[in-house]
């Protein structure tokens, strides 16, 4: 799908290169080089950047060996094997002796500082679910931006069925190869989804979710689309995991896309592995989408950070379910009191105290800083701080319940209510 909308040039021919494996030649290593590269490499292109100096993200693509580089002034026999010419350079008399070049050779030559003399124009451009938007507009590029923008809200919002007709979305009809996605929706709110994750519950049939997913997202999906709450799955014969692993591969072999939606990482505590597993062994295609971890972005909430320079040299984080005198816990507190690093523990609410007590008998000072955020990015987001060694009374004085995490070390100091 292209949108067009031509101002002074109704004449002009839109065109959608595929430049996989064909040279690109750049001239000009400042930030429009930056991002016209970054756009020729999401094009798979050949790219050789020409200019005296590179910016420091250019030079790192050119030493990893990922675009090629001839770090000197422009000569004609850059554009040698060249499929397209870019112009970026900030001296307009270079631009249009590159330009002059392009045209004698027939190459297509894109002028980044003057729409008027340049012979090809290179859209904003938007993709989702398959279609491509690319605006050109009167060469102003905030216009062409914002009209993209509009456009991609607009394709964005296209019924499924809709898009499905035009046969651009890429989607398994019903009865055809179903897949699951198993994607991680970040600590709860809706914002801390990924662009990949997004994608993926836009085009799902049927989405499973967690409690602690971010159940905002549901509210915006089409009436259509089914959706199963995991904690419902019966336990059954065997155990609910099994079942809700049974439910995935049901669902995608009867032709159906299948979001199984997590809290935060699906590889963190999430049992992801698990899921993926099952799929595989049935057969079903099927993709993991990682998410932000409550594990960082809980703390994060709160403006604590897991790692601060002169504080805290790594983190560790490690869950608090069996508590530190259960046989079934195979953590070892001690090394923990040691590491120097900052704890982050999580379904750790039960045990916070034994938690505190093996952290302290092991050695980790009583006033360590400590902090518990609790219902993190929500509105009923609570923290509470305190030293070590009073941090469980003070949740229970708090009454904090689940989900909430546990962080422990110098960083716990930047602790505050909120740094929303
Ligand atoms: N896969 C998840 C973790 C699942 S384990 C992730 O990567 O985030 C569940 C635990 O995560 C909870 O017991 C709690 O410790 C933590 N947690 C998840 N979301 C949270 C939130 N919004 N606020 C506080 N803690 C949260």
């Amino acid at each position: 799908m292209a949108a067009g909308i031509l101002g002074d040039t109704d004449t002009v021919y839109p065109l959608s290169l595929r430049l996989a494996g064909r040279l690109a030649v750049v001239v000009g290593g400042g930030p429009v080089a930056v991002r016209r590269v970054a756009g020729l490499r999401t094009a798979d292109a050949d790219v050789l950047v020409v200019a005296p100096e590179l910016s420091p993200s250019l030079a790192d693509l050119a030493a990893r060996g990922l675009i090629s580089a001839r770090q000197r002034s422009y000569q004609i026999t850059d554009l040698e094997g060249a499929w397209l010419v870019l112009a970026c350079t900030s001296r307009a008399e270079v631009n249009e002796a590159v330009a002059a070049d392009a045209d004698m050779m027939r190459l297509w030559c894109v002028r980044a500082d003057d729409g008027g003399a340049s012979a090809a124009w290179v859209p904003a451009v938007g993709r989702a679910g398959g279609a491509t938007v690319a605006v050109n507009a009167d060469r102003n590029p905030r216009r062409a931006a914002a009209l993209r923008d509009a456009c991609m809200a607009a394709v964005e919002a296209m019924p499924r069925d809709e898009s499905a007709q035009d046969g651009a979305a890429g989607r398994p009809q019903a009865g055809g190869p179903g897949w699951v996605s198993i994607v991680g929706g970040g600590p709860g709110d809706p914002g801390l989804i990924t662009v990949a994750g997004l994608e993926r519950l836009r085009s799902a049939d049927v989405v499973v979710t967690d409690r602690l997913a971010p159940l905002g997202l549901l509210a915006g999906l089409p009436p259509d689309v089914e959706v199963i709450d995991a904690a419902k799955v019966p336990a059954g014969p065997g155990m609910r995991q099994e079942n809700i692993n049974r439910l995935l591969v049901e669902h995608a072999r009867a032709g159906r896309s299948v979001v199984r939606l997590k809290g935060g990482d699906p590889f963190v505590f999430g049992r992801g592995r698990e899921e993926a597993d099952a799929c595989q062994a049935a057969g079903v295609p099927c993709d993991v989408v990682p998410g932000v971890t409550s594990a960082v972005s809980v703390p994060a909430a709160a403006g604590i950070p897991v790692t601060h320079r002169g504080l805290s040299q790594g983190f560790t984080v490690v869950t608090g379910h069996a508590g530190s005198d259960d046989a079934r816990s195979t953590v070892d507190w001690a090394a923990l009191a040691a590491s120097r690093t900052t704890l982050v523990l999580l379904m750790a609410v039960e045990h916070a105290a034994g938690i505190a007590e093996a952290l302290i008998a092991a050695g980790m000072p009583a006033e360590t800083p400590a902090a518990c955020v609790a219902d993190g990015w929500s509105g009923q987001q609570r923290v509470v701080t305190a030293a070590l060694a009073d941090l469980a009374p003070a949740m229970k004085e708090a009454d904090i319940s689940n989900p909430a995490v546990l962080i422990i070390g110098e960083t716990a100091r930047y602790a505050e209510r909120s740094n929303r």
